[in-house]
């Protein structure tokens, strides 16, 4: 990718916040780097971006974003290797994303040039909040919200494009067991499931809540018509190990795109592991997980790369999966980080490294 020089104006922060940070004890998402970006859509174009010091925005109560709900983001990670090279994974497809999930929600599109440049200026500004070390990560979260005042319900006539940074740290989730959604769905047909939107997280919370009062931690979304396919883990794609087979099902305008799903699937096809992209039953998951031929199920996103899932309730029933050894999530999990940290050959062309 080659990225057309924009002019972009910085405004450096005169302290650091990095000497008080402890990098061995990060809550994820908690800390923020010393910088941010951000760039206005005002007048019909797209201003120039800055970068400065992170702090408070200030937008009116009537702002639309608070009425109306047009806020979309994305999630991204940077690397350091051991030479102290920075790098990200896929940033293209965030890139087109963001995109994607703004055309959705009538939000304008946001220059490719603005978005890599931006990044990497900042990326560079707060390059010794990435930490070497495998696991070590900065989760780079950019964003876009309806400024505009006034509560007549349209879209915006101007937009805060941002980019936030926060430190992060490989984490153990703990034994992770999901109540397939009876319910609840958190997407339909020819709804905003693919694009992502911050709405969809917020009306996720409440029956997250209602799982987790009835002992699991997370759910597993089924379609809205029938509730008989499963369709995410939470807020992650989800695949099923069958035998040796890998089952996840196929995008579409209720599945979020994962860069990570899709990057499993390269590895997967490369490694001569079989997967199947089809829509998957709860039934056929249940008459795997009694005889036995259900042998994993994995989340798979950005923060925590894969989630392996030890369990699941469905209709007041529980179900264990068995304890494995070679199980594909680890086997995933550490072929992508290997080529995260360029520790391992870039087959694919992944890699993008961002140069001083
Ligand atoms: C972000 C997200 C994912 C994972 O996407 P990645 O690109 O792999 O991080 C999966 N499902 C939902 C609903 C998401 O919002």
């Amino acid at each position: 990718m080659k990225h057309a020089s924009t002019d972009i104006d910085i405004v450096k922060s005169t302290t650091s916040k990095l000497d008080s940070v402890d990098f061995e004890n990060l809550k994820f998402g908690h800390v923020f780097t010393d910088h941010m970006m951000e760039c206005d859509y005002e007048d019909g174009a797209w201003k120039t971006p800055v970068i400065k010091p992170y702090g408070k925005i200030e937008l009116e109560p009537s702002a639309k974003v608070f009425h109306y709900g047009q806020a979309v983001f994305e999630g991204m990670k940077a690397f350091r290797d051991d030479n102290d090279k920075i790098w990200l994974f896929r940033p293209d497809e965030n890139f087109k994303r963001i995109n994607l999930s703004s055309k959705r929600l009538a939000i304008p599109e946001f220059p490719e040039e603005y978005f890599f440049q931006g990044l990497e200026e900042l990326l560079k500004i707060d390059k010794e909040w990435i930490k070497k070390g495998f696991g070590n990560s900065l989760y780079i979260r950019p964003f876009v919200i309806a400024t505009e005042p006034g509560v007549l319900a349209s879209p915006g006539a101007s937009y805060k494009f941002m980019i936030i940074c926060s430190p992060a740290k490989s984490y153990y989730t703990g034994e992770v067991r999901v109540q397939i959604s009876e319910k609840y769905s958190r997407a339909a047909d020819g709804g905003v499931g693919a694009a992502k939107a911050a709405g969809n997280y917020g009306a996720q919370f409440y029956p997250t809540n209602l799982a987790k009062e009835a002992g699991f931690q997370q759910i597993i979304w089924t379609d809205a018509n029938s509730h008989e396919f499963l369709e995410e883990a939470g807020t992650m794609n989800v695949f099923f190990r069958v035998n040796d087979t890998l089952l996840t099902a196929p995008v579409n305008d209720r599945i979020l795109d994962g860069v990570t799903r899709k990057s499993i699937l390269s590895l997967a096809e490369a490694n001569s592991i079989k997967a199947e992209v089809r829509r998957v039953s709860v039934k056929e998951i249940i008459e795997a997980a009694k005889n036995g031929s259900l042998k994993e199920i994995f989340g798979a996103g950005t923060a925590a790369v894969i989630n392996p899932i030890q369990g699941f309730g469905y209709k007041g029933e529980r179900y264990e999966l068995p304890k494995i050894t070679d199980s594909y999530a680890s086997f995933f999990k550490d072929k992508l980080m290997k080529i995260q940290y360029n520790l391992a050959e870039d087959e694919f062309g992944w890699r993008y490294e961002v140069k001083e």
